[in-house]
């Protein structure tokens, strides 16, 4: 069984993707890990590596001049297709590597010790390597080391995950969604993308709570969250960022869009009946705010408020609502 999961490459990438890593700034329990191996090992270059589609991305990496490289030239992508370490006392003595250009330039790669990256279900996503410019043997303790130190890693990479979930919901964190706008927000700074925040605050939820009891409200938001995630699209991003207060982020979608699909939320959830148990249902809405990047936007803070204040709007003008309550209206407050 483990071996057809070798060689199943498409479950492969969804492991590496619902990791959510790719691409990340450096994270500090992976740059740790990476300066021990090069302690331990006395080795000149260490890395986290995840073997993507076409390219091996290092999310922590020591001595190497770049982030990320072709798969195609990668020693990892050998490493990932067995379940023990992957030595390589001589890269130039090694058919597999000897004419890799990781090998004969920069950075001059001759020997080599990775050990796969696994996931709970099975999948090798990437390895903890140790590399140095010299031939050199791995001892058995060494390997043993950097075995207990990937085991370490692959920890991290789902505890990382559960830093950034909510129990409740399994929407992301507060600090799981800031993440991700920070990140819309330096795209759109650089780039000049465009991106759009909703902001979702569920009406008179307190009310749910009293009449029905807090079980009753807990089942409310979890479907309201997978009402959400059906209804958006696999690149928005979704975050609980309150109690009963969620965030949407829209990658590359500007006012039109934006006030589009912040109708379409409030729709979806207004025509939903809640099963809440005991043969029991009732009906939820809620009120929404809606900010676009524009000049007027000059920090993700502000990009936040911007929303946080329209919503307040929805709520004052009767709840139930979009606000802006016009595409043109919040085109122009950009
Ligand atoms: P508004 O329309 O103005 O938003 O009114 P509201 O009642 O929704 O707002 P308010 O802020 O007064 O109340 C929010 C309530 O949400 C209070 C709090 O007990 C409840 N709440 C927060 N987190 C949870 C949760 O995880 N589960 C449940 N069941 N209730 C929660
Ligand atoms: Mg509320
Ligand atoms: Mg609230």
């Amino acid at each position: 069984m483990t071996d057809l999961m070798l060689r199943d490459e498409e479950g492969r990438l969804a492991a590496v993707n619902r990791l959510d890593v790719l691409d990340v700034l450096p994270e500090e329990p992976f740059e740790n890990i990476v300066n021990l191996v090069r302690t331990i090992l006395g080795v000149p270059m260490a890395t986290v590596t995840l073997v993507d589609r076409d390219r091996q991305w290092f999310m922590a990496h020591r001595g190497l001049p770049s982030q990320q490289t072709p798969r195609a030239i990668s020693f990892c992508t050998h490493t990932i297709q067995q379940r023990e370490p992957l030595i390589v006392p001589d890269a130039r003595l090694d058919p597999r590597f000897a004419d890799s250009p990781l090998v004969t330039g920069a950075p001059n790669i001759r020997s080599y010790a990775g050990v796969p990256l696994r996931t709970p279900d099975g999948y090798n996503v990437g390895a903890l390597c140790a590399i140095d410019t010299q031939p050199r043997t791995f001892s058995a303790s060494e390997v043993a080391i950097l075995v207990n130190l990937a085991n370490i890693v692959s920890d991290e990479l789902e505890l990382r995950l559960i830093a950034k979930r909510d129990h409740l919901t399994s929407a992301l964190t507060r600090r799981g969604f800031m993440e991700q706008a920070e990140k819309e927000f330096a795209n759109y700074n650089r780039h000049g993308r465009p991106g759009s925040l909703i902001m979702l605050d569920v009406d008179h939820f307190k009310a749910v709570n009293d009449n029905h009891g807090h079980a009753a409200g807990d089942q409310v938001l979890r479907e309201i969250a997978e009402l959400c995630s059906t209804v958006m699209r696999p690149s928005d991003s979704f975050g609980r960022i309150g109690g009963e207060e969620f965030a949407l982020l829209l990658p590359e979608v500007g006012p039109a869009e934006a006030f589009a699909a912040a109708e379409r939320f409030r729709a979806t959830i207004e025509g939903h009946t809640f099963d809440i148990g005991d043969g029991l249902s009732l009906r939820a809405t809620v009120s929404l705010g809606v900010a676009t990047l524009g000049p007027s936007v000059t920090s993700v803070d502000a990009w936040l408020a911007n929303a946080d204040a329209w919503l307040y709007r929805a709520k004052r003008s009767g709840r139930n609502r979009c606000c802006p309550t016009s595409v043109e209206e919040l085109a122009d407050v950009g």
